[in-house]
């Protein structure tokens, strides 16, 4: 017989009750540290007092509004979000596929306003992950994600992911008088923490301004201070002309955002897009407590001292257990471990001595913490992590 919920996860059996900071407390009373964070969601970590409060006064005021109505917590947290990004103009969606979704819509949009509606391709690339709505998973364009779901939105043109050595020329031959856009993550999560070198980053600006075509970055992931920056392109001096975001914008309330600079949105005008929930009172309010916090530069200092910590004491981790692990990468606090052994036995392993990690493709663990994670917490991480990968060999 079918589950009540449908089984299209495996799950873990454990059930958590309650979190505090980095903190998880499972039904039987034992407490895990949190380096997943809802896979990079819950990015003030769990039952923020200033999200708690941002939440609490807006309940109280009104929940939801239609789109058909100004909502003037919608447009505090898009004038923040174009103060302090390349961005002109925001929409708001309630998910990380939604956002891939209006990205897609705008950039052939676009060129279809130009007169040029031939320039519908998108170029994505290998161990791309853009969610799992039709439009995302044939932007992916992996079989994992595809088969069986035909047939799917045409109009993706997939390459290999050029992040090793940097040579874009196969990206080159790609664009055609065909092509609308280039989507990228500037680190790719789902795929294993790959990072793109900030050269090829910018390699990728360059060729897409020789050939006017737009630039989309998806930094559902990466972005909302993940990186040590506000957003991950920061680190390559670039901008993009559309960004896709979501997970760490609402802190865990459901949230995603399109940005846009005003040429690229042009094409999408009046009764050309929408979302009931889309920009509600609730998740904008939340949001832009999570906005305040993590676009204030010592935050972001934080974060980059934190990864620091990180980074240095999971390097010790390698030396000491190369049968287990073998190399660590990532920005910031958006770091993954390349493992010898499958990285599902990590972590169970990590189960056992209570921290969650979270898998990814090319077999890397992945470490999510929260943002604001306090040195003793990284350090017991460590400590939990060293015992994981003790316990792995002893067995
Ligand atoms: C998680 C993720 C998505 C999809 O977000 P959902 O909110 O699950 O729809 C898209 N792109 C990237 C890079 C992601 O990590």
């Amino acid at each position: 017989m079918i589950p009540s919920i449908l089984p299209t996860y495996s799950r873990a059996p454990l059930t958590f009750v309650e979190g505090q900071g980095s903190w998880l407390l499972e039904r039987s009373g034992r407490r895990f540290l949190d380096f997943g964070a809802g896979i990079a969601v819950n990015a003030l970590g769990h039952a923020n007092p200033t999200l708690v409060a941002a939440l609490k006064e807006q309940a109280n005021k009104i929940w939801h509004l239609s789109n058909l109505y100004e909502i003037p917590e919608q447009q505090a947290l898009a004038d923040a979000l174009v103060d302090a990004t390349f961005a002109d103009t925001v929409f708001f969606t309630n998910s990380g596929t939604e956002s891939c979704e209006l990205a897609v819509k705008m950039a052939r949009k676009y060129w279809y306003e130009k007169g040029q509606p031939d320039r519908v391709e998108i170029i994505t690339f290998e161990g791309a992950f853009h969610g799992r709505s039709s439009a995302a998973i044939a932007a992916a364009g992996s079989e994992k994600m595809t088969k069986g779901f035909g047939p799917l939105l045409p109009g993706f043109v997939h390459l290999a992911w050029p992040g090793e050595d940097g040579d874009l020329s196969a990206v080159e031959t790609a664009i055609t008088d065909k092509t609308a856009a280039i989507f990228i993550e500037p680190i790719q999560g789902e795929g294993g923490i790959r990072p793109l070198p900030d050269g090829t980053l910018k390699a990728l600006r360059a060729l897409c301004d020789k050939h006017g075509i737009i630039l989309g970055l998806d930094e559902v992931q990466c972005g909302m201070g993940r990186t040590g920056k506000l957003f991950a392109h920061e680190w390559a001096g670039i901008k993009p002309d559309v960004m896709m975001v979501a997970k760490g914008i609402g802190g865990g309330f459901p949230l995603g955002a399109v940005l846009a600079t005003e040429e690229a949105a042009s094409g999408m005008t009046g009764g050309t897009h929408g979302s009931t929930y889309g920009g509600n009172p609730l998740a904008c309010a939340v949001g832009k407590a999570v906005m305040d916090t993590v676009s204030d530069e010592p935050f972001l200092e934080h974060v980059r001292a934190r990864a620091g910590q990180l980074r240095q004491g999971l390097e010790g981790l390698i030396a000491t257990h190369p049968e287990v692990f073998e190399s660590v990468r990532g920005t910031g606090l958006m770091l993954g471990i390349k493992c010898v052994v499958p990285n599902l036995e990590v972590v169970q392993s990590g189960y056992a001595e209570g921290i969650l990690t979270v898998p990814a493709a090319d077999n890397v663990l992945r470490l999510l913490p929260a943002l604001n994670i306090t040195a003793e917490d990284i350090s017991e991480a460590l400590t939990r992590l060293d015992h994981a990968a003790s316990a792995l060999k002893a067995s």
